[in-house]
């Protein structure tokens, strides 16, 4: 079955941080884009060297890219995602960081979104930049006395921006300057998470080996935690395609209990 292209042209671009690109895309294939689409994700399509599709006929062999529909405004017809700058040669990242006004992209989606249950008692969140755009979208929506945490990884001090929350969730960053180390720093914010009262929403979402470590310590907390969302958005050293065989390998470990 083909999937469905939408062709956009880029209207705006601004840094929302030094490694973090917002780039708004605009155009009437979003008129039957749905407005519930929010923290869900959208695949950006490329040529393997980094050339953007622009519609469905230049689509055949493209390499597919995740990213998370950071805002949608239905009445204009606009886009915003961010994209890190992670300057690692990626397609997706190499294209962001040159886009400017009038060039296009062609896109597939969006998939569901990645919004906590609004109904647990607390939350916590815990993502590096590639997740910041979904935290974003998790943080202004939870309800206005919600209490909780959300730990951010990001490359910089500069990387720390303000963020739209309710009073209650409390924001820690901290700044790894070389995320192709994989620090373990947001891991071990989740081994030390001091536990507020009742049953939390653990959101969490990063480099390949965080959701490794997190799945195998959240497991025998199922009975604790209102629900999860623990899922690798990058892997280092891998392309997407390397992070999908390492996922669907985990996946195979893990229901054969090796993992
Ligand atoms: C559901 C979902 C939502 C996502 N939302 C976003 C989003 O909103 N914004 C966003 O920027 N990313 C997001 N990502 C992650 C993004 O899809 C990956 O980072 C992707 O690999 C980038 O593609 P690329 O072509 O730039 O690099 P690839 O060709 O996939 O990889 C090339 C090299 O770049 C390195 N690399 C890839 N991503 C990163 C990174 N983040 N930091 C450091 N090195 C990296 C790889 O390790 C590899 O060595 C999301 C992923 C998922 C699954």
């Amino acid at each position: 079955m083909s999937i469905r292209v939408r062709s956009l042209e880029v209207i705006k671009t601004c840094a929302v941080s030094p490694h973090l690109k917002r780039i708004t895309l605009c155009g009437d294939d979003l008129a039957d884009f749905p407005i519930d689409a929010e923290s869900g994700y959208v695949k950006a399509l490329f040529h393997p060297q980094g050339i953007p599709v622009v519609d469905a006929d230049s689509a055949k062999g493209a390499v597919k890219r995740s990213y998370t529909v950071r805002a949608f405004r239905a009445a204009t017809r606009e886009l915003d995602i961010d994209f890190v700058l992670h300057g690692d040669f990626g397609p997706a990242s190499t294209w962001a960081t040159s886009a400017g006004i009038g060039d296009t992209l062609a896109i597939a989606g969006p998939g569901p979104t990645k919004l906590a249950d609004a109904k647990a008692d607390w939350f916590a969140f815990f993502g590096d930049l590639s997740a910041l755009p979904a935290i974003s979208v998790n943080l202004q929506r939870l309800p206005e006395d919600a209490l909780g945490f959300a730990f951010l990884e990001v490359p910089s001090a500069d990387d720390c921006v303000d963020l739209v929350k309710p009073a209650g969730m409390q924001i820690e960053w901290i700044v790894n300057v070389n995320p192709m180390a994989y620090s373990g720093e947001l891991f071990q914010r989740l081994e030390t998470l001091a536990w507020l009262a009742g049953a939390p929403y653990i959101w969490i979402a990063g480099e390949f080996e965080l959701m490794r470590s997190a799945r195998k310590k959240l497991k025998p907390l199922k009975s604790e935690v209102q629900g999860t969302y623990v899922s690798s958005y990058w892997k280092i050293g891998a392309t997407q395609e390397g992070l999908q065989k390492a996922k669907a390998l985990e996946e195979v470990k893990s229901r054969l209990g090796m993992s």
